[in-house]
């Protein structure tokens, strides 16, 4: 093999965003994916009952999210992807308030849309504002954000219907198990520093679509050989650097560089014993993960007058509306809904039905024709290990891409980022473990994409 020849262990994101850039640099590229699809968690399955292709969970990203919008461009699917010009936020009393930029620069973009917030009296969004501004200006971290919104003035209300809403969404975890500088950054990044920040960005097809045909195509067209239901069953290490592979066939690959981007609690299994005794290996076992599920509903009709709503006080988090689809009983196409529930914790051991009925329940609260309909079909998926929790102090556990092993890169939306477990991370993890081998092979090139810039004004405000 020539003397860059990389093995990748892992299709989601992570192992994707290191194919395409090292790919594109002439590297001998070959991507092993133990499932029949790329995409890692970003993924869809059949539903049986409807044969539609159907997400694990609706992903969305964000204008900030720099990497991943260069990755989808770079490889040619960022047609796939819809902007999406406003949010709607529905409060308790079922009260709609429109959430978009004005013509304002950075910062103060967002701040009608912010006062527009009709399930928050005056008073409260005075006390909102004013804990946002506080919480952009803080350097604290290792206190959770729930310790940090109570020292800080936030009422119960405020919390309850703001700050859970966007945190629990953005980073899927509750409030008592977030650091006040991961919640600092999704204010930061989302609704500070730039105005295009906030804007979300929804894929247009199934995810598998999206990680699909195309993405193959163009991986193929720049010399990545990718195999799928490749399962690896161990790096192979020699006088301490990482040679190849073994596959779970027991056949055996070459390689001068490896990256492993499984998830973090595969990667111990697929080191080497003698590796695995090593004092510097990352403890995988200390980052914790956090579930998220989604309610997936089949109506007779149309029910929701919206694209997508952001739901407040309520068990459903999320809903959006993913179109029609051809009925199991040969009728009228079918309306497909899709609930998020992030953190999803408390769901644990509830009857699938009574989820399902709660969820029915609080859209028909909000949109009448909900009851009036048919539900034809519906079913609850979880991720029980959805993404790493960005507890206190997670960031000081998280491993650089550069492994201690010699040869071994790590990748992963668990590795050392700085941003959250997210689609976003993954890519930022995959191009820096790519940026390793690139060096190694003595050419050093920057392949991070910088964020949006700050504007001026959020620079004096808030430091940022
Ligand atoms: C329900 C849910 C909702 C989410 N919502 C969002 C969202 O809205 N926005 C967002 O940005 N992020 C979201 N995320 C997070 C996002 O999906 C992940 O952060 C990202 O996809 C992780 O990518 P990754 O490459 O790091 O890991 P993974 O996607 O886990 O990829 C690892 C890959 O390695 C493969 N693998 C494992 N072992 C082996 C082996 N031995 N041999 C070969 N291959 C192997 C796996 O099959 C997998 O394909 C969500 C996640 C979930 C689960």
């Amino acid at each position: 093999m020539p003397s860059n020849s990389v093995i990748i262990v892992g299709g989601g994101l992570a192992g994707l965003a290191a194919a395409s850039a090292l790919g594109r640099r002439g590297c001998s590229v070959t991507l092993l994916e133990s499932r029949p699809r790329l995409g890692g968690r970003a993924s869809s399955f059949v539903d049986k009952t409807t044969g539609a292709k159907i997400d694990n969970c609706q992903h969305v990203s964000m204008g900030c999210c720099t990497n991943f919008d260069h990755f989808c461009r770079e490889v040619g699917i960022d047609h796939l992807l819809q902007p999406q010009p406003e949010l709607w936020f529905i409060g308790p009393g079922g009260e709609r308030s429109r959430f978009a930029a004005s013509a304002s620069p950075a910062p103060l973009h967002l701040l009608p849309a912010l006062w527009r917030l009709a399930f928050l009296s005056t008073g409260e969004k005075r006390r909102l504002l004013s804990g946002l501004s506080a919480l952009l200006k803080t350097k604290r971290s290792g206190e959770t954000i729930a310790e940090w919104l109570a020292a800080h003035g936030q009422s119960p209300t405020v919390i309850e219907r703001f700050w859970r809403v966007v945190l629990v969404s953005a980073l899927s975890e509750s409030l008592d198990r977030i650091d006040v500088s991961a919640a600092r950054k999704v204010f930061a990044d989302g609704f500070a520093a730039h105005r295009d920040g906030w804007r979300v960005t929804i894929p247009a097809v199934p995810l598998e679509t999206l990680y699909g045909r195309e993405l193959t195509d163009w991986l193929t067209r720049h010399g990545v050989e990718v195999r799928l239901q490749c399962g690896v069953k161990s790096v192979l290490v020699s006088d301490g650097t990482a040679v190849g592979v073994e596959l779970r066939d027991g056949s055996q690959l070459d390689a001068d560089h490896i990256i492993l981007a499984v998830p973090q609690d595969r990667v111990s299994s697929l080191l080497p014993e003698e590796e695995r005794q090593r004092g510097d290996l990352p403890d995988f076992d200390s980052l914790e993960t956090a579930p998220i599920s989604s309610v997936h509903l089949w109506f007779d009709r149309p029910v929701i007058d919206l694209p997508h709503a952001v739901l407040v006080e309520r068990l459903s988090q999320w809903v959006f509306s993913r179109g029609s689809t051809p009925a199991s009983d040969g009728g009228e196409p079918w309306h497909y809904y899709q609930v998020v529930i992030s953190a999803s914790h408390d769901l644990q051991g509830r009857l699938q039905s009574d989820v399902i009925s709660q969820v029915v329940g609080e859209l028909a609260e909000i949109w009448p024709d909900v009851s009036q309909s048919g539900l034809k079909h519906s079913r609850l998926v979880t991720e029980h290990k959805a993404v790493l929790s960005m507890v206190p102090g997670v960031d000081s556990l998280r491993p650089p891409q550069q492994s201690p092993v010699t040869g071994l890169q790590f990748a992963g939306d668990w590795t050392a980022t700085g941003w959250p477990s997210t689609m976003e991370g993954a890519v930022r993890s995959g191009y820096l473990a790519a940026e390793n081998i690139l060096a190694a092979a003595g050419t050093s090139e920057r392949l991070i994409r910088p964020d949006l810039r700050t504007g001026l004004l959020s620079k004096i405000l808030f430091g940022l």
